[in-house]
């Protein structure tokens, strides 16, 4: 750690925030001045049309702690945090929204409980959402399945408020795959999770980036990297049918030899079923191999050692 550098780093994603960035860094400074210890704030703006960036380097003239990244184009938020990631010098690093949802004045809060020890990551989990019902239902939908499926037992994942200790953004700036998002990347890192209540608040300017289309595709896209779980799903159903097509055959085969009869239509029924269900399991064990190959092309750390303890 340079002398020069902040113990904590902000980093906040803007993509159209113009009208809550003034506000936003007056409250993350006066949320971090009264705590008393030393900061900057990396505003990444994830290729704004609005007039954000100017905004932000305007606000620099006042508040020279401010740092800003300006993205070419719109890449994403995850993307936008990634590139603010990979600039901190602080110690401790915290992510927050850029569209006052998140109040500033919770940082110090989960800072305070991150400097308590036990945890790598306290994520701040939003007490009383004020997102609408379907964003909800999406919500606990998601924090229910990338839970199970990650191992992490956590109430809110898709929180943008979280601190971080420097060591875990270093280990995820290690993976340099595309699908990066990243309650998954922190799942896999293994971390120890905590969670502090914190407030939420209306988005009073600008709109909410994620309708239901963008929801379903960055929550398959974070489902199809954490799990190959979809695969195997696929594979057990063709088991079943191949397994359902075989006892029709055999069916038709017994009532043929016992009573005489022959039912043509049986037959092709047990025919279909056998060879489509087969025919998924053939599926699934290509999509297995593929899957594979992403794992591999995601090119994570083989292993990552939690500890050591040596003379
Ligand atoms: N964001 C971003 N790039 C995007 C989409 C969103 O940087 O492509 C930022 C956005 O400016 C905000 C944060 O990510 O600071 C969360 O977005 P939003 O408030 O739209 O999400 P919601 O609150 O609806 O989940
Ligand atoms: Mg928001």
């Amino acid at each position: 750690m340079a002398a020069k550098d902040p113990e904590i780093s902000i980093v906040t994603p803007v993509f159209n925030e113009a009208p809550n960035l003034e506000t936003l860094v007056r409250e993350i400074v006066e949320a971090l001045d009264a705590h008393g210890r030393s900061f900057e704030i990396i505003a990444v703006d994830d290729g704004s049309s609005d007039g954000s960036f100017e905004r932000l380097v305007a606000l620099r003239a006042s508040e020279p702690r401010l740092r800003v990244v300006r993205l070419a184009r719109n890449f994403g938020q995850n993307p936008a945090i990634y590139a603010g990631f990979e600039r901190v010098r602080g110690q401790i690093v915290v992510t927050l929204d850029a569209d006052l949802q998140n109040p500033p004045a919770d940082i110090p809060k989960l800072i305070d409980a991150l400097d308590e020890g036990a945890y790598d990551i306290v994520q701040g989990c939003r007490q009383q959402r004020k997102d609408n019902p379907l964003r909800l239902l999406a919500s606990g939908v998601v924090n229910r399945v990338v839970s199970r499926l990650g191992k992490v037992d956590i109430q809110d994942l898709g929180s943008g408020m979280k601190a971080y200790r420097r060591e875990v953004v270093d280990r995820l700036c290690l993976s340099t795959h595309r699908s990066r998002y990243l309650p998954a990347e922190t799942a896999w890192l293994g971390v120890k999770l905590g969670e502090v209540p914190v407030g939420h608040r209306s988005r009073t300017a600008g709109d909410s980036k994620y309708g239901l289309f963008a929801l379903l595709k960055v929550n398959f896209d974070m489902l199809t990297t954490i799990s190959a779980a979809p695969v195997h799903l696929i594979g057990l159903l063709g088991a079943f049918f191949a397994f359902i097509g075989f006892a029709m055959a055999i069916r038709v085969g017994y009532v043929r030899l016992v009573d005489g009869n022959f039912s043509e239509y049986n037959t092709v029924l047990a025919v279909f079923f056998v060879l489509g269900g087969v025919q998924m399991l053939c599926t699934s064990i290509m999509c297995e191999y593929i899957s594979r190959i992403y794992i591999e092309v995601q090119r994570r750390p083989y292993y990552i050692v939690g500890e050591v303890v040596e003379d």
